[in-house]
């Protein structure tokens, strides 16, 4: 408890990572605070192909973030695995509050991301681990040759429907409009796999089953006509993935910090309402929630932060 950090980040996806990389070189003590893996989100993508310089074919989402975590430490960061639950922003010493203790610093950067939606369907949570799953790149080998269904129709969802077909006898596409939004270059892939079919205007009412995922009810919601899909009973699971965006991981600074839509809101240098207190990434309101933005706020929140301790 006795040190006091130049800057404390919260969180070990691209945006902390990055701030800690700029941070390190900046020589300023900084300790980045993770509670799970590194990566955040992008440590559930299984291939990442859209982040700038990036030459790996097909590299995955936990490699990256590996790569990422390796330069920061590089340059000096301090590491610590911690599950923040409390924070007090408001002094010129800002205090987090973890499950092993205290930490203290001058200037604070909350890159906390966001967590996967859920579908708020009928049993869902019965069967989250059991046929539901929110990470392709680690739950896709339990449904080799089974039929699998993906919800969500950005750019997520389709990657991760294209990356099921490898794994997956089939992968439906279920999507509550009748167009995608994903990118283009995604989109003709998707329609050009033979692996993949679509249920357009479409949602996922009910799962159901006995100890497993067995069942998916869809409703189509022009129609209000429903479908019941079955697992093969020599197969006994299907599989359900789960793609439809992110809520913001903003508990612990609601009445703290000003918030839009549940997301912290900056300026453009990522600056909170709060002096000394910075955001980045997925959890600020922001028009693209990438790995590749998530970084970019993660230097632009160092730099202010240098700036601010200066
Ligand atoms: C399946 C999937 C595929 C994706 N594919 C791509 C892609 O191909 N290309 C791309 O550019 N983007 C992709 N994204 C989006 C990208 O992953 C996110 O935009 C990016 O990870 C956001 O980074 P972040 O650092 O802001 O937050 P996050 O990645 O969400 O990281 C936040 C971190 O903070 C930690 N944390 C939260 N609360 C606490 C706490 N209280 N105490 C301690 N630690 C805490 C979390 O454990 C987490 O590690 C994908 C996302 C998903 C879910």
């Amino acid at each position: 408890m006795d040190t006091i950090y130049d800057v404390i980040i919260l969180g070990g996806g691209p945006a902390g990572l990055a701030a800690g990389l700029y941070a390190g070189r900046s020589r300023l003590h900084t300790l980045l605070i993770e509670k799970g893996a590194d990566g955040g989100q992008i440590a559930l993508s299984s291939e990442v192909e859209n982040y700038p310089g990036q030459l790996a074919e097909g590299e995955s989402g936990p490699a990256l973030a590996a790569r990422m975590a390796k330069q920061a430490e590089n340059f000096g960061v301090v590491r610590c695995l911690d599950t923040i639950r409390s924070v007090n922003l408001t002094g010129s010493v800002k205090i987090l509050s973890g499950s092993k203790g205290d930490y203290q610093g001058r200037s604070v950067i909350i890159a906390a991301g966001s967590v996967p939606k859920r579908i708020g369907c009928v049993n869902e949570d019965k069967f989250i681990g059991k046929g539901i799953s929110f990470c392709a790149a680690c739950d896709a080998a339990f449904f080799r040759d089974l039929p699998v269904f993906v919800v969500g129709g950005g750019d997520s969802a389709v990657e991760e429907a294209l990356f099921l077909t490898k794994f997956a006898r089939s992968v439906t596409l279920i999507h509550r409009r009748d167009s995608l939004r994903a990118a283009k270059s995604i989109q003709e892939k998707a329609f050009q796999n033979p692996k993949i079919s679509f249920l357009w205007n479409s949602v996922v009412e009910k799962t159901d089953g006995s100890d497993l995922l067995g069942s998916i009810t869809v409703r189509n919601v022009k129609s209000g006509e429903q479908s019941v899909f079955r697992a093969d009973p020599k197969d006994g699971l299907l599989g359900l993935f789960v793609f439809i965006g992110h809520d913001p991981n903003t508990k612990l600074f609601q009445g703290v910090l000003e918030l839009e839509n549940g997301f912290i809101k900056t300026d453009e240098n990522m600056r909170t309402n709060l002096p000394g207190v910075f955001a980045a990434g997925d959890i600020r309101v922001k028009s693209l929630r990438q790995a590749v933005t998530a970084a970019a706020d993660g230097a632009v929140a160092a730099v202010q932060a240098e700036l601010y301790i200066g």
